[in-house]
């Protein structure tokens, strides 16, 4: 059955969206996104993606065209809609239609996307036996802190992921990791009684993501250190567990890195803890 679709101010059958050939987004990638998960039919973390989105337009200097309680309520008409209790909701601004020309043109009226997609989330059979990921050299551009559709770079890791039998690919810029194609990476090290858990520190190099922050908050509450610094590919290889976070895949373990099993290859238990907490936590807030 065809979904329906949000098209700037409409709701369509998909077959019937359209958007201008000269929109600034088919022509430049010149756009951001949001992805929201959605669980028993509510939005989860939604006030911190729309945060986001707005930090995304702002460093872009594109106006957003709805208000947040309009966004709000376009994505919740269409969790309706299409009847999704488990899924995602997809959100994409662009500059608009435009005569093409590299400068940004003067008064854009900015197009806006949403489209959901059923998923099954809770139940992932890659949470039992891991994920494969590949490095591979960073290509993207300078401000992957910006959300944006510009995304050809993380399509191209990915599917050499998967042409390698691999599932994803982990980013490798100056010895490294920063981030995955579309995950933030995380590694874990016991050190004596305690536990650390790793990954990047915040800056341009890396998606600021959504689930790495409230991931980060139930570690520390179960008493894990959490260190946010660059992490070698060779120190990746030789920690105790690895784990990726995204707004779909929530927390995912990783067990293996290009040919080295993580510990002992299979999912670890700190993996494990902090994927069940955020689900109890995100489904608790779905009431
Ligand atoms: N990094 C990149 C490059 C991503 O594309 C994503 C997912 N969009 C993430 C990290 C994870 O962010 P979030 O937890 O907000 O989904």
């Amino acid at each position: 059955m065809s979904r329906t679709v949000y098209v700037n101010g409409e709701f369509v059958a998909e077959e019937q969206a359209k958007i201008s050939i000269f929109d600034r987004g088919f022509l430049f990638a010149d756009g951001v996104y949001e992805v929201t998960s959605v669980l028993n039919g509510k939005l989860i973390d939604n006030d911190a993606h729309l945060v986001r989105l707005h930090r995304s337009l702002d460093e872009l200097d594109m106006p957003a065209p709805l208000s947040d309680q309009e966004i709000t309520q376009v994505q919740q008409k269409l969790l309706e809609l299409n009847q999704i209790d488990e899924g995602m909701v997809y959100l994409q601004i662009t500059r608009g239609a435009a005569d093409r020309d590299f400068g940004f043109p003067e008064n854009p009226q900015p197009s806006l996307v949403l489209f959901t997609q059923k998923k099954t989330l809770r139940e992932s059979p890659k949470a039992e036996t891991g994920l494969k990921v590949i490095l591979t050299p960073d290509l993207r551009w300078a401000r992957r802190d910006i959300k944006t559709v510009g995304l050809l770079a993380p399509c191209m890791a990915k599917s050499q992921a998967v042409r390698q039998g691999a599932d994803d690919a982990w980013f490798v810029e100056d010895g490294y990791i920063t981030e995955g194609s579309s995950n933030n990476a995380f590694i874990v090290k016991k050190e004596g009684d305690e536990t650390v858990i790793v990954t990047r520190q915040l800056g341009c190099e890396i998606l600021h993501g959504i689930t790495r922050r409230s991931v980060m908050g139930f570690a520390k509450s179960a008493g894990f250190k959490v260190e946010e610094r660059p992490f070698s590919a060779e120190e990746a290889k030789q920690a105790d567990e690895a784990f990726l976070t995204s707004a779909t895949t929530f927390v995912l373990p990783v067990v293996q890195i290009d040919d080295t099993p993580v510990g002992d290859g299979k999912p670890g238990p700190v993996a494990r803890q902090l994927r069940e907490f955020y689900i109890k936590e995100a489904m608790a807030l779905t009431g």
